[in-house]
């Protein structure tokens, strides 16, 4: 496995490597069994793999985790090796942003950007399609895997891509998950134990409404989707009373808008305090 710095490296890699499909898994680092199923996808379906570890700071608001983000390079590396990646890339922030603020910048437009995660994180993805977009271009794989975990920004990506027709083809990796039911995450560190065992209940919620657009299906009923809504809002709130829940929503899987009624093809989305660390999860219902 090489590890590289340099924008320059990479370009000089790529021109060796240009027969080969090569696939790309971004990551922020503090590497868990999420990133890997990421990792597996892309050693399997592509004939190099590079995964790159950067903390990007664009896509972080003001008083959020930047600083506290955990940072542990040196397992990630060996995880990394382990899972047979090829190349890593760990730049630092001047070699992606340079030395100025950029000039250019990209924005993704409202419709997509101020709901769900967008509401309370209003530039959190211009700073993601930023780093996409740049690492796309320094890397130019032919395969670049996003976990479901992250819905909104898998989707997003999906749209960069599609509309600045990139030749790259965007794929998601379901959720990996705990043994009980917490989505992975490399903010669950900052939870406590009890924490924890709280917000394994997010998962019990989204399999509920799972449940109850399953039976919906079943006995052909139209039911309202903000009823569906209220009715999860209240279950969470008296499993976990000291939560906070920031949003819960079902959407449709595809481009993320709302209907009156549980439709097929339906996304339920939830984002939660549980004390300070925010969680977000989702998961597909049909209906
Ligand atoms: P991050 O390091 O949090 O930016 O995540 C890097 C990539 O790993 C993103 O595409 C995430 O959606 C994905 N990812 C994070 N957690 C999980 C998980 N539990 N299951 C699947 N993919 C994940």
């Amino acid at each position: 496995m090489e590890i590289l710095h340099e924008i320059d490296e990479i370009k000089e890699i790529r021109r060796s490597i240009s027969d080969s499909v090569l696939g790309f898994v971004p990551t922020m680092g503090a590497l868990h069994g999420g990133h890997l199923a990421l990792i597996e996808q892309s050693v399997k379906k592509c004939d190099k793999t590079i995964v790159s570890i950067f903390v990007n700071p664009t896509q972080f608001g003001a008083g959020e985790d930047y600083e506290k983000y955990p940072r542990n390079v040196e397992e990630d590396l060996k995880k990394c090796g382990d899972a047979g990646v090829d190349y890593v890339f760990l730049p630092t922030n001047s070699t992606i942003y340079g030395q100025q603020a950029p000039l250019i910048v990209l924005k993704v437009l409202p419709e997509l950007s101020s709901i769900l995660c967008g509401k309370s994180r209003p530039t959190h993805f211009d700073g993601v399609v930023q780093v996409v977009s740049i690492f796309f271009n320094i890397i130019r794989p032919d395969v670049a895997f996003f976990g479901e975990k992250d819905y909104q920004q898998f989707i997003i990506v999906k749209k960069l891509a599609e509309n600045f027709h990139l030749p790259i083809e965007i794929l998601s990796v379901p959720t990996v998950r705990e043994p009980n039911g917490l989505a992975k995450s490399s903010r669950n560190c900052y939870l406590s134990d009890s924490e924890k065992s709280s917000a394994a209940n997010i998962y019990k919620i989204l399999l509920e409404v799972k449940q109850r657009a399953d039976s919906a299906r079943f006995d052909r009923l139209a039911i309202p989707v903000e009823f569906v809504e209220n009715e999860a809002r209240r279950r969470l709130k008296s499993l976990v009373p000291n939560i906070e829940i920031d949003y819960l929503e079902i959407r449709n899987t595809f481009d993320l808008s709302k209907s009156r009624f549980l439709m097929k093809d339906s996304r339920i989305f939830i984002a939660v305090y549980i004390g300070q660390t925010r969680l977000i999860d989702n998961l597909y219902i049909g209906a």
